[in-house]
Formats: C-alpha cells, structure tokens, sequence
C-alpha cells in the first residue's frame, strides 16, 4: 500500500510540474485571489483616542497572545506613551496591538466593521499612534459609496461608483503589499458602517467582486466631483502617477451640477501666508501666473509665482491643497489681480480625473447603465470579475 501510495504521489507530483512547466512555456500566468481585506487608515494620532464596542473587545499581543478583554459598551482610551501603545493607561511593548470584536468598533464618530491595529510609527523624532482598520474589501466599499455620492442617486450611477471605488482600493492593496496600511480613509470617503445605506449597499452586492482592468492590471480608478467640461490624466495632477491610465474625455452632463462654476477672492498676502505655511520658500509675492495647461482639457498643470528674490514652479494640486481645495475647487480656471487681491473664476470641482461623479448621475438619468458610465469615462478599461 505504502508503495502504491509513493507511486502515486510521484506520478502527482510529475503532472503537476510538467503542467506548471507547460503553463510557463505557453507564457500563461497563473491565477492569483483577488484580495479580500484591505488595511484603512483612519488616523493618525498624538493625543489618545477613545474606542468602544457593542459586543466584548480582546486585545491581542503582536505574538498574538491575548492581553486582556474589555467589557461590551466600555469606552476605552488609546495613545503612545513615551515608546509604548497605551491602553486605559496600560503600557505594552512592541510595534502593534490588534483589538477585534464581534460588533462594531466605534473610533471617534465611525462604527467600524472588522478589526481595528493599533501601530507605532515615529516621524520627525515624534512618536505617533495609526489606528489602521483592516476588513473585508466589500464592506470597506459599502462604506465608501454613500460618502462619496447620495445614496438618493439612480441606482447605475451608485454601480459605476461601487465599481470605481473598488478597482482604486483594489489598485492600492495590490501596491502597497508589506506597508502598514493600503490607503487612508480620506483617499476614498469613508466613515465606516455607521453610515451604510439600502440603496448604496444594493449597489455594492449587485456588482460584487467587479473591477475595471486597463491594459491587464486593475486600474487606479481615480474619480472627482464635477469635471467642469472636460477630465483630465493623472499625471497632469500629481508628480508622482506614472501608471497606465485612459485619455480624458469632453463630458457636457455636469452642465447643472453644483459648482459647475465658481468664483474666489483671495488678497495676495492671503496666498503669500498660506504657500508659505504649506513649505514653499518665498519673500513677498508678486505675481501668479499659470505657466502649463493640459493639452487635452486645457486644465493648469502648473503655475509659476513670482517673489521678491525669486520665481517658484508650482504644480496646480499643491496650489489648491495650500490655498483650500474648497476655495480653489479646480485647476480649470482663470485670474486676475487686481490691486492687491486676486479673482480667480473657475468650472468644476475637484482633480478631474477619470470618472466625473455628476456626469455619471445625468447620463444614468439619461438611460445608460453602469457598465456604458464606466466605458464612457473610462475609455479603453473593461469590467471584470474576480481577477486581478
Ligand atoms: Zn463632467
């Protein structure tokens, strides 16, 4: 029998290794799981912070060692002390903690679902508390989607959104394989299952698992407000994108959203004192001038402030995030300095890039689904399910 047996195994393990080999030599790659959880930041922490559960909490060691449990509805208090993780003022060592329950965690004003680590991390000599939550990828996207747009929305739009929140978290696990988080919950809108919705949940269970695939890799799906006439390519917007992303596209469907068209008045000392504390080294400002526009979209890329002993490239994202994204709410704009303030007149709201969120409702109120939404602002990209 032990022989039969060996025989076997032998014979099992040489179909194995030539079908491996076969697969190799025909360039065939093997299938890999898509991921299932996905680590959100939901901050980062130098005062405690208060938790609490609606079922018992076990707080469990970095060797995985029970530390201790804490009673169901028991806020508690965690921080850093000196190099340590502080809960209810009990000091551990080492570099996490994990706290699991089989409730909800509430942290700050979010009822998170899954399980919530507490990590150390030192920046600029400061020690620092992440409270990371790691769950299930499809809860983290139920709740995403009724933040980023109102769950009153056509249902196909409330897809397209679940489809493009998905395939961004999947980009950013698949990327930050072995770092202590994947992305933070701002990257995304997300505020946890306290704030799930029928309607935004049906849309996620109706698309589970779907992701948009651009040129064989799951895309970065980036998507913003309201595009203002026309989207924009990442690299554009940020230095650093240097993946594979579609073409912008012309959208006319924001036409009636909100912030189609804004205004903003700001004084140039204003503008002086806010680049200045977003760690741009100036004198005093003198003129802004926008120096790169997109060739598609006509969107500033860059603008070029000139001071008292100098000149300064600045790229259009960090100009908006220093002056407020919410003052400035987009690179598609004009300005004008009068006397000592500036007049800026603009269309749209946000980045720009990919998906334009009011544009998607009005062609979903036009008739298409999500999966002509999703072609539409993502040209080139396909749906698929399951794969990565
Ligand atoms: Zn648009």
């Amino acid at each position: 029998m032990k022989i039969l047996n060996r025989e076997k195994m032998s014979a099992g393990i040489c179909f194995v290794l030539l079908a491996f080999g076969a697969l190799f030599l025909l360039g065939m790659s093997f299938p890999i799981r898509p991921p299932e959880n996905i680590n959100v930041l939901i901050m980062q922490a130098s005062r405690p912070v208060e938790l609490c559960s609606n079922e018992i909490c076990a707080v469990k060691t970095q060797n995985g060692l029970l530390a201790f449990t804490i009673r169901a509805g028991s806020k508690f208090e965690v921080g850093i002390y000196k190099d340590d993780i502080l809960i209810n003022n009990k000091r551990y060592k080492g570099d996490y903690l994990t706290i699991t329950s089989s409730g909800l965690i509430d942290v700050g004003e979010r009822k998170l679902k899954g399980i919530i680590r507490l990590r150390k991390t030192v920046k600029d000599n400061k020690t620092f508390l992440l409270v990371i939550n790691r769950l299930d990828i499809e809860d983290y996207i139920k709740g995403v989607v009724p933040n980023e747009v109102y769950p009153t929305w056509n249902i196909q739009a409330l897809k397209a959104q679940a489809i493009a929140s998905r395939s961004y978290a999947f980009y950013h696990v698949i990327n930050n394989e072995g770092t202590p988080y994947d992305l933070s919950s701002v990257s995304q809108n997300y505020a946890g299952a306290g704030t799930e919705t029928r309607e935004t949940n049906s849309a996620v269970d109706a698309t589970r698992g779907e992701i948009l695939i651009y040129k064989g890799k799951p895309l970065c799906s980036f998507f913003s407000t309201v595009c203002g006439g026309c989207t924009e390519i990442p690299e554009n917007v940020w230095v650093k994108f240097k993946d594979n992303f579609p073409k912008g596209v012309k959208c006319r469907h924001c036409r009636n959203a909100p912030d189609y068209k804004w205004q903003a008045v700001l004084s140039m000392s204003e503008i002086e004192t806010k680049l200045r504390s977003a760690g741009f080294k100036l004198g005093t400002l003198k003129s802004i001038r926008p120096s790169k526009r997109s060739k598609y979209g006509k969107r500033i890329t860059e603008l070029t402030i000139v001071h008292s002993y100098g000149s300064l490239n600045v790229k259009i994202n960090d100009f908006r995030m220093a002056l407020g994204s919410k003052k400035v709410k987009s690179g598609l704009f004009k300005l004008k300095k009068r006397g000592k303030r500036v007049y800026f007149g603009g269309k749209g709201h946000g980045h720009g890039v990919g998906m334009c969120q009011y544009g998607a409702l009005t062609l979903a109120k036009k008739g298409y689904n999500y999966k002509k939404i999703l072609k539409y602002y993502y040209p080139g990209a396909k749906i698929e399910k399951n794969r990565i």
